[in-house]
């Protein structure tokens, strides 16, 4: 089936190579010249594991191509994917000017029966928006073209995104057209081989869905933040607890893993928006606000142990080995990580800081350029010289076991400060580092 994807970003590129292996014949359309240029030689903008490859297959295959030019992807398809980006704007809500303006350009362009699928992240009420616009510039054309919206939000997570892509599971399909259904159906028809993923529902509800399972998710981490500073307070270990509530099947074991807080792309946008939305019908969902507030308070946390450890006079001049800067494992992303509140207040704190990422110092360099303050270094251990303490914000797998003598002998203070709880406080303890996690038994 032909398809236009408009947004070649996380979603976009991802979900475009997906369906291209499958054998769908997909037209990528982007403003971005550079990104699309890129593209166009085989350099992917982002770092998704075994993403490269599969881009290069869809193109060697001729089923993925990539343009800017708008017209071509409305004239190469009937069934149209927004998936451009939908920041907040100034008061939190979700800024819908992208996907409208992705609307007025099918709806400028396009000439038979169409099928709108909005995979961004939006506000319920959005497709409605996206009909109006897509309504008003057709009748300026002065013409009368039959056309759905479909809301199909996304779920991928970066660093496992080509999995999620490739083996949902679940789809969400929001329409009561029945057209729009079986042509959405028809689509995902290969993701749904062994079982039958495809949910469908009223689109402000498929809508609503995306909103109500990232704000599920920032709430079981922030509820979880939440009992490792109370486990400070009560000279508890968060860890045990962890392991003592997850074991009970009503709660699980995933998204309970106390840390420095959530970040990315989505969580915090998500949960802000639908705060917002909720204020607009003068709902107060207080739930969302603490979550936000806990999140917010979370990631001040490693800072406030380096204050309590020097005392905040003592900082300034102090070098800080860094390791982690991307949001999460597996993904190069740096967008509302924790690791930029902790930076940012080291440097307010006169420190200096070695930072290592496996897969996000370029996106580092990007963002604060060159400065006396932070040195980018190509190892984990290269940033231990001349360092006076280790701070952990992102659990990569490779800093699970880190050679301890090398800590030891390399750190001139002998600490570490441990957003990700990746080791045995009392183990380390012995080794004669000093140790700080969160929420593990220290007084608040
Ligand atoms: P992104 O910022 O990585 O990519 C968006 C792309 O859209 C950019 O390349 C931008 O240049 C392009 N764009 C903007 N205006 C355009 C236009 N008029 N025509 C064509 N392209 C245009 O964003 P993303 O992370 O892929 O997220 C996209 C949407 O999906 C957001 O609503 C986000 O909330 C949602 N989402 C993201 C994730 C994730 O993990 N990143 C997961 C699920 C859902």
């Amino acid at each position: 089936m032909k398809i236009t994807i408009f947004g070649v970003g996380y979603v976009g590129l991802v979900q475009a190579a997906v369906f291209a292996d499958v054998g769908h014949d997909v037209c990528c359309v982007d403003v971005d010249a550079v990104k699309i240029e890129g593209l166009q030689v085989g350099t992917i903008p982002i770092y998704e594991s075994g993403l490269e490859s599969l881009v290069e297959a869809g193109v060697t295959s001729s089923r993925l191509h990539f343009t800017t030019d708008l017209k071509e992807g409305v004239a190469h398809a009937q069934v149209y994917f927004i998936a451009v980006g939908t920041p907040p704007d100034e008061d939190g809500s979700a800024d819908l000017r992208y996907v409208l303006s992705v609307a007025e350009t099918i709806a400028q362009g396009m000439d038979g029966e169409a099928i709108i699928v909005n995979k961004s992240t939006v506000p319920v009420g959005t497709g409605d928006k996206v009909r109006a616009r897509v309504e008003s510039v057709l009748q300026e054309r002065g013409v009368n073209i039959p056309f759905s919206v479909v809301s199909n939000p996304e779920f991928l997570k970066e660093g496992s995104a080509l999995a999620d892509c490739a083996r949902p599971e679940r789809i969400i399909i929001g329409t009561d057209s029945p057209y729009a259904e079986e042509v959405m159906r028809e689509i995902y028809a290969p993701f749904s081989r062994n079982r039958e993923k495809m949910l469908v529902m009223d689109q402000r509800s498929a809508e609503f869905t995306k909103y109500a399972a990232n704000c599920m998710l920032a709430t079981k981490i922030s509820f979880m933040n939440e009992m490792a500073n109370l486990a400070e307070c009560m000279s508890a270990d968060i860890e045990q607890v962890r392991r003592g509530i997850g074991s009970d099947s009503r709660i699980g074991y995933s998204f309970i893993y106390p840390g420095c807080g959530y970040g990315g792309s989505c969580f915090p946008k998500d949960v802000q928006a639908l705060a917002r939305s909720a204020g607009e019908y003068g709902y107060n969902a207080a739930i969302l606000s603490a979550v936000e507030e806990t999140n917010a308070r979370q990631k001040e946390k490693i800072f406030k142990y380096i204050v309590q450890h020097y005392g905040v006079e003592n900082i300034r001049g102090k070098t800080l080995a860094l390791w982690g800067l991307s949001f999460k494992p597996d993904t190069d992303d740096m967008r509302e990580a924790p690791s930029r509140v902790l930076l940012e207040a080291l440097w307010q704190a006169g420190a200096k800081v070695h930072a290592y990422d496996p897969e996000a110092m370029e996106e580092a360099q990007r963002i604060y350029g060159y400065r006396s303050d932070l040195t980018l270094m190509g190892t984990k251990e290269a940033v231990l010289q001349g360092a006076d303490a280790l701070l952990i914000v992102t659990e990569w797998k490779h800093f699970r076991v880190p050679d301890f003598e090398l800590l030891q002998s390399s750190l001139a203070d002998r600490v570490i400060f441990d957003g990700r709880n990746l080791y045995d406080p009392q183990s380390v303890e012995q080794l004669g580092l000093a140790y700080y996690g969160i929420g593990r038994g220290r007084s608040c």
